[in-house]
């Protein structure tokens, strides 16, 4: 097609047409009138089809083009082309953002777009059904202009989010959102909400009732322990009678234990909201650790204390006594008789760090990222044995979620081990 209206056969016909003009010029002896005449003539005419080209780009609603003649047909038909191109590629785009939002849809999470001024471009049904959004009314409002909740409006704020938010929903107060936000393309955002009621609602229900199944099992426990040590005493002291009285007394205390530990972990995890203003007296918390570190070894390890006490950190003494108590048992009961711990707490360039170092069996690599799973155990006989829950570490890791830290475990089988955690910076104060 291209070629019927390239330059060169468009020049050919233009001098064609110039000297037709120009033979019927010699003939009358006009040259130069017939030449000036051929110009209007040709000027004339592509006036002509410029002016239906204007007509039907501009007013004609027709989707063929006029019938062009010569030149202008290639350029009619040229750009007729290239709308049907168009036409069928904006179809294609269409369709795949039909699809695109048909799959937004279907997600199980509220969606909304947002750009980088936190204006809603888009958001699906359960956007609107959960964070109360109108669509399409609400195109272009700033998000936090609809949630003003000022939990959301921080996090925007804080521009971090690596962690989800949990947030009661906008349109309900029963209902428990987390959010997170995606930054994506060019400085987007996504924001994605999920509705976490039933979760949470089935988390509390787990924990009270442990936390219940616990406490009633106190009461039995204390009867059965109490007539058992009675028994043990008025019993005839033949072998059999001893041997199972002292197996019963020994198995009710563990029970005893793992309930004790059960409440106290219940309460730690309960306790969310501790107040963190709270400045821990150290030195008597340190004073106390030792005296227990040293009833526990029984005179058959060397337990050693390096402690400044000039750091103090804010929180829950209870909660952080709880962990590092655990901490300490747990050293002493992984390390043979013989061996050492060395308990430390001293300022580290990020906070205040608290240690406990052992001789001990060690752990392999492999459990070492499980050790916090509630009754997670190394080696059952020994955790048996020793009088182990399965629960101490448990305690730990949640007593320290709510002073913002993590527990730091290095251990090498056969060498020993290296429990620890950083109070931040934040929540210390020196005293000098
Ligand atoms: P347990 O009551 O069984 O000691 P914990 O939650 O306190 O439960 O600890 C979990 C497991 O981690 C233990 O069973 C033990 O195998 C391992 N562990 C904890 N502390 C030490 C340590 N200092 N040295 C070696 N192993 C340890």
């Amino acid at each position: 097609m291209y070629e019927s209206y390239s330059g060169y056969r468009l020049l050919t016909r233009l001098i064609v047409y110039f000297l037709i003009f120009g033979v019927i010029g010699i003939i009358f002896q006009e040259v130069i009138l017939l030449l000036f005449i051929g110009a209007i003539g040709i000027l004339v005419w592509n006036y002509r089809q410029l002016s239906r080209l204007n007509y039907w780009l501009w007013v004609d609603r027709r989707l063929t083009p006029p019938q062009g003649s010569g030149t202008w047909e290639g350029v009619f038909n040229g750009i007729y082309r290239l709308q049907g191109k168009n036409r069928r590629r904006i179809g294609q785009l269409a369709a795949l953002l039909a699809r695109f939002r048909q799959g937004a849809e279907a997600l199980p999470d509220a969606a909304v777009v947002l750009d980088s001024e936190l204006s809603i471009l888009w958001c699906n049904k359960l956007a609107q059904l959960n964070l109360g959004l109108v669509w399409p009314q609400d195109n272009g409002q700033r998000i936090d202009n609809l949630i003003r909740h000022p939990d959301f409006i921080a996090y925007l704020r804080k521009a971090n989010f690596g962690d989800p938010l949990e947030l009661a929903s906008p349109v309900s107060e029963q209902r428990l959102l987390e959010i997170r936000l995606i930054s994506y393309g060019d400085r987007q955002l996504l924001l994605i909400a999920r509705d976490i009621t039933r979760i949470r609602n089935l988390e509390g229900m787990r924990k009270e009732f442990v936390a219940n199944v616990s406490h009633e099992l106190k009461t039995p426990l204390t009867v059965i322990q109490g007539y058992l040590e009675m028994m043990q005493e008025t019993m005839p002291a033949d072998d059999f009678n001893q041997r199972s009285l002292s197996l019963m007394s020994q198995q009710s205390e563990r029970m005893k234990s793992m309930v004790e530990q059960l409440l106290v972990l219940s309460k730690i995890e309960d306790a969310t909201e501790i107040d963190l203003q709270n400045t821990v007296n150290i030195k008597a918390l340190l004073t106390s650790l030792e005296e227990e570190a040293q009833a526990l070894a029984r005179g058959e390890y060397t337990v050693t204390f390096d402690s400044d006490l000039d750091v103090e950190p804010h929180g829950n003494e209870l909660q952080l006594r709880s962990a590092c108590i655990n901490l300490i048992s747990n050293a002493i009961r992984y390390t043979e008789p013989g061996g050492s711990v060395h308990v430390s707490w001293k300022k580290v360039p990020t906070g205040a760090e608290f240690s406990v170092t052992d001789t001990g069996l060690g752990i392999e690599p492999q459990h070492i990222a499980r050790l916090t799973e509630r009754f997670y155990r190394v080696d059952d006989a020994r955790s048996r044995q020793t009088g182990g829950t399965g629960l101490g570490l448990s305690i730990v890791k949640h007593a320290l979620s709510h002073h913002h830290s993590e527990l730091k475990v290095e251990s090498e089988r056969g060498k020993g081990s290296r429990f620890s955690f950083v109070i931040p910076q934040h929540l210390i104060e020196l005293k000098h």
